[in-house]
Parts: C-alpha cells; structure tokens; sequence
C-alpha cells in the first residue's frame, strides 16, 4: 500500500465515528487525490478557487469539495455551483456574497463561521460579539446553511495554549448552537500538527495535508 492509501487508513481508524476526516490536497497533484479516493476518502479540502475549480472537474463527481481558504467575495461564484461545505468564512461581506450567489443557483449552501481564538493577528476569523451578531440577523441569509465553526490555533509548541484556543472554539459553538439550531453540529479544528488535541476538545472535522500527502 502507498504512503498515502496508508495514511488515510490510519486516520479513518484513529478517530471517534463522529469525527471525519479532511484530506487537504493543496497543491498536490490529481494523481494524489485519486490514491486517497481508492483508499476510500471522499472529502477533500483545497485552499485555492482556481485549483479547487480545476481538480472538481478532473475527479469522481461524488467527491465532497470543502473550500478551506480564505474565500475572498469575487471569488464565491466559481465554487459555488458545487462546493459542499466552505469552512473559513470570516468576514461579512463574504457571507452576503454566498447568500446571492446561493439565491442565483436556487440553492443552500453549507457554511462555518471561522472564529478567531489564536494569539496572533495575522490568523482571520470573527469575534465572539461578531458571531452572535450573525446569529441575530440568520434571517437576512436564507440560503445559507449555518453548519458550525471552524478555528485555528496559534503556531506555537504550547500543547495547554492549542488546548485552551480549541476550548474557546467549543465555547462558542456551544453559545451558538442553540441559536442556530440543528443542523449546526460541526466543529471544524485541527490540522496535521494538533489533531489529538482537537478531537479531545470536541472536533467534528479535522484537517489533515502534510501527514497525509507530504510536505509541501
Ligand atoms: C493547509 C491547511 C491545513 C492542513 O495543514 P497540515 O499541517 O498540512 O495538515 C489545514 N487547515 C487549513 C486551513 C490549511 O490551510
């Protein structure tokens, strides 16, 4: 068995049932992807529109595309006819242009909220006050599908600062889910470096690149 075909094994056994796995394929070639999908993976997450619009067409239609970049608005309309879940949004702007694009297709399309719970100020994502200004206005956004929340630790060795980020992440999903409702069920953190911790603090989606597909 490949590296690859062996890696997504690993995880697949690794995790809770509840927990699914994100094989982040930026950069990597189509041949990459489709070593995972023959080890069974269907959900692929890529951080740039124009790669992620070129691998969809090139691959097997039942892959499910997760956008897991930061989604500038002029750029929402050339994934959304097909992308099944956008994990980082984390402006407003954005989100009225997924709602429009969403009107234009006679579509819902699935969202997470990126929060911003990291040390440093380069990493994007709302504030608590910030998302729960959302979750008062949810109306004005009918096609969206409010699924979750989506954050990212600060870089650093600091196992008990990763912890407590990805706590604070919890936090607010816990604060909002009653305010969205049912289908608000998913906890997207974790990546390749800190995904035990992430699915111990209540992961749904983790997303794993290098360890799965090499360094990049
Ligand atoms: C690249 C990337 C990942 C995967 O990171 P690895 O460390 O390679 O596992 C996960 N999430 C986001 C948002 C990314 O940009």
């Amino acid at each position: 068995m490949s590296h690859i075909q062996d890696q997504i094994k690993f995880y697949t056994n690794q995790f809770p049932s509840h927990v699914k796995l994100v094989a982040v394929s930026k950069t990597k070639p189509v041949q990459d992807l489709q070593e995972a999908y023959a080890a069974g993976q269907r959900i692929f997450g890529e951080n740039y529109v124009q790669e992620l619009v070129d691998k969809h067409t090139q691959l097997p239609t039942d892959i499910e595309w997760h956008f897991i970049g930061n989604l500038q608005s002029n750029k929402v309309k050339y994934i959304a006819p097909f992308v099944a879940l956008i994990h980082g949004v984390n402006s407003i702007s954005t989100l009225k242009e997924i709602d429009k694009q969403a009107k234009k297709l006679n579509k819902q399309i699935e969202i997470l909220l990126q929060l911003h719970v990291a040390t440093e100020e380069s990493k994007f994502g709302f504030s608590e006050e910030e998302v729960l200004e959302i979750a008062s206005q949810k109306e004005s956004y009918s096609n969206v599908n409010f699924r979750g929340v989506m954050g990212m630790a600060s870089f650093t060795e600091d196992q008990s600062l990763i912890r407590k980020e990805f706590q604070e992440v919890n936090r607010i999903f816990s604060l909002l889910k009653p305010l969205f409702g049912e289908n608000f069920n998913e906890i997207s953190m974790g990546m390749s470096g800190d995904w035990e911790i992430a699915v111990e603090e209540g992961s749904t989606l983790v997303r794993i690149g290098s360890a799965i597909f090499g360094s990049r």
